[in-house]
């Protein structure tokens, strides 16, 4: 009797134990999609060798804001805001490249959000091509939170990749930005010498992964095309690697970020995924 009494007492402790040891509560509230520019790529085959050639392409540009209880964070800022005056848009030096236009400005849709600049607590970067960093001095202020190895990798003219008075954490490796599993930067070198991707995940659609520019668009993914221009194609197909297993173990979707078919079917701010 007393024994089957102190069972039920046990049974009831180990069921009233909310949440269960080791799980941390997620301060993640929700994603914006934000659009950071549409272009033409004028020949697909630069990003896929061989496939496609002379073939043009649009392309699209997102940036992600993502709102957490601890503070606001910027996942890329896409191409410079000053391109949105620019009638014809940005034609490229290297007519293959991307001609990229701007159809909004950064600074508009965060005020549309009523986020003010100064808000943003961290600007993480996938890398520092143009289309990614064009906007990262919007935002003095903000911590930005780049691979070592692309802070230190020399620009042109040999000239830093950032302002040296802007603060920065410098990662080397994959990093829990906010300590409780919900937004977590994955190191995917390749595309740059310290690329990176970003895991997001969400309280209602669950995980993400945001590509960067691991990978550029859905066809390229599924045949592991690596661009002539990346700086190692190893690392490329080893970061490739990295993304289909924790797709995998996190049961997480691939957000492609220059993938207009994708982009075509996403919510754009200001809707939000939460
Ligand atoms: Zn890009």
């Amino acid at each position: 009797m007393y024994k089957a009494a102190l069972m039920a007492v046990v049974l009831g402790m180990a069921l009233s134990v909310t949440p269960v040891a080791g799980q941390r509560q997620s301060g993640l509230e929700r994603l914006y999609v934000l659009n950071c520019g549409e272009g033409i790529a004028g020949d697909i085959s630069r990003w896929s060798p061989g496939v496609n050639e002379g073939k043009s392409m649009p392309f699209v540009d997102n940036c992600y804001l993502l709102k957490h209880a601890q503070g606001w964070l910027l996942w890329d800022t896409g191409v410079a805001d000053a391109i949105a005056a620019m009638p014809d848009g940005l034609k490229p030096a290297d007519p293959r490249a991307t001609h990229w236009h701007r159809p909004k400005t950064l600074a508009k849709q965060l005020d549309e959000l009523g986020v003010k600049p100064a808000d943003i607590k961290y600007v993480a970067v996938s890398h520092t091509h143009p289309d990614h960093i064009g906007n990262v001095e919007m935002f003095p202020q903000a911590m930005l939170l780049v691979q070592k190895d692309e802070y230190d990798w020399p620009g042109a003219n040999n000239q830093p990749r950032f302002k040296s008075e802007h603060p920065v954490t410098k990662l080397e490796g994959d990093k829990d930005v906010f300590g409780d599993g919900s937004v977590t930067i994955i190191a995917t070198p390749g595309h740059t010498p310290g690329h990176q991707s970003l895991l997001v995940k969400l309280p209602k659609i669950g995980a993400l992964l945001l590509s960067g520019d691991a990978v550029h668009f859905k066809s390229n993914w599924d045949n592991r095309g690596v661009p002539a221009g990346n700086a190692s194609k190893e690392k490329t197909l080893a970061s490739m690697e990295k993304i289909d297993s924790l797709l995998k173990r996190e049961k997480a979707n691939l957000w492609i970020n220059h993938d207009k078919a994708q982009r075509d079917t996403l919510k754009m701010s200001p809707a939000y995924y939460e």
